[in-house]
């Protein structure tokens, strides 16, 4: 049995974990259709966040079913974006989804051990469904089933997905975007949640590979090397570059780059000093400043913002 201190812990730490899922989904919309015309992948998405019962510790998770009104591996709402389809079409946080476009979704065989494979299996069924483009949902919310029709939108193909974890990091693999919780709490603006997630972006519209999946030298965990196929300076500076392009075309402020990444600098011992494929926090601070000279002189100009 837990104690109520335990139970109203978790109950808190459902909140934070929640709010931040839901700050990092806007963001991510925002610069996912900004920057569809720069993805080598996009999709049509509903630019929503799902999130399922069996996902969750089993602290949480019966927090996370009376909540959110969660069953097993069924996606409910998570998130729904301002300016994206899902808000549109008149989703809310709590809505349970249990059919698309005519398919029923699986909620799972009961199994207590959490995990992503149920629902990411009903996740694939959405994205086909909504692939093929305005999508009828049966939708659970609160004692009534209901269909809502949703018509989604051009985006850059990737899901942006948030890491429980002390660490400061982000990063990326071929098809999605990992932010730890850490660093997601560290930015404290949406603007500079734009920095971090356009950076991890950019890899992508660059068409970086993972290090370790080019054949190149063992990877450690979580150090975010990438290999660059073309073009001067290593990725990690190409990436800091495009990155802010991104973030300005989705309308976030470019001048968050420095201050921010000094700050990270002061509060992170390890980014002090320059790392493998990384440089000094301080001088990446002076080479996004130069990057952030050469934005607002296109704009200026009336240039259009292509990195
Ligand atoms: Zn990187």
């Amino acid at each position: 049995m837990l104690s109520t201190a335990e139970l109203d812990a978790a109950a808190g730490r459902l909140t934070a974990l929640t709010d931040l899922d839901q700050r990092v989904a806007r963001v991510a919309w925002r610069l996912s259709t900004a920057n569809a015309d720069l993805c080598p992948v996009v999709r049509t998405s509903a630019g929503w966040a799902l999130h399922s019962a069996r996902q969750y510790s089993l602290d949480l998770r019966p927090h996370a079913e009376s909540r959110f009104g969660l069953i097993g591996d069924l996606p409910g709402v998570l998130a729904v974006p301002p300016d994206s389809p899902a808000a549109a079409a008149g989703f809310a946080p709590g809505d349970l989804i249990v059919e698309a476009a005519g398919a029923e979704l699986n909620p799972g065989d009961g199994e207590s051990a959490p995990s992503w494979t149920g629902l990411e299996r009903n996740l694939r069924v959405i994205d086909t469904a909504l692939a093929s483009g305005r999508t009828t949902f049966m939708v659970q919310r609160g004692d009534d089933r209901i269909h809502i029709a949703l018509t989604p939108e051009r985006a850059c193909g990737y899901d942006v997905q948030l890491d429980p974890s002390d660490e400061l990091n982000a990063r990326a693999d071929g098809r999605r975007l990992f932010i730890s919780t850490a660093l997601a709490e560290f930015a404290r603006t949406d603007d500079e949640l734009a920095l971090i997630l356009g950076h991890e972006l950019a890899h992508h519209v660059l068409g970086h590979r993972p290090w370790n999946e080019a054949g190149g030298a063992a990877r450690r965990a979580n150090d975010g090397a990438w290999k660059a196929e073309s073009g001067g300076g290593g990725a990690e500076q190409q990436a800091d570059r495009a990155g802010l392009y991104l973030l300005a075309r989705a309308g976030y402020d470019p001048t968050v780059a420095a201050p921010f990444w000094r700050r990270f600098g002061e509060s992170n011992w390890r980014v002090r000093f320059p790392q493998i494929g990384h440089a000094s926090a301080g001088s990446r601070a002076q080479a996004l400043e130069a990057v952030e000279r050469e934005i607002e002189a296109k704009r200026r100009s009336g240039g259009e913002l292509r990195p």
